[in-house]
């Protein structure tokens, strides 16, 4: 069955999010700055959804209740990749 949550992380853009997890984790700024400076809406679910990514994975189920199984291990997956291009870039900026 398709998922019927209209938030759904299928619909996020991953470059779109990195490109705030690389602001929020290498950057170094925080969170309610980026809100801040956020004009959009979706700007700003990109920012929480990009500063998710110490979050575990029950914590995670819960923010997203009404989606199914399958978008859960896509979440997963994206973090993942979140997590590891943050922690190749910051391995970059400390032997720059
Ligand atoms: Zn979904």
């Amino acid at each position: 069955m398709a998922c019927q949550n209209p938030g759904c992380i299928k619909q996020i853009d991953y470059q779109r999010v990195a490109h705030y997890a690389r602001k929020r984790y290498v950057d170094g700024i925080a969170t309610i700055v980026l809100l801040c400076a956020a004009r959009a809406e979706d700007e700003k679910k990109l920012i929480v959804l990009a500063s998710l990514l110490d979050i575990d994975d029950d914590k995670f189920r819960e923010l997203m209740p009404s989606c199914n199984h399958k978008c859960q291990r896509r979440m997963f997956g994206l973090r993942d990749r979140l997590r590891t291009m943050v922690e190749a870039e910051r391995c970059r900026c400390r032997a720059a």
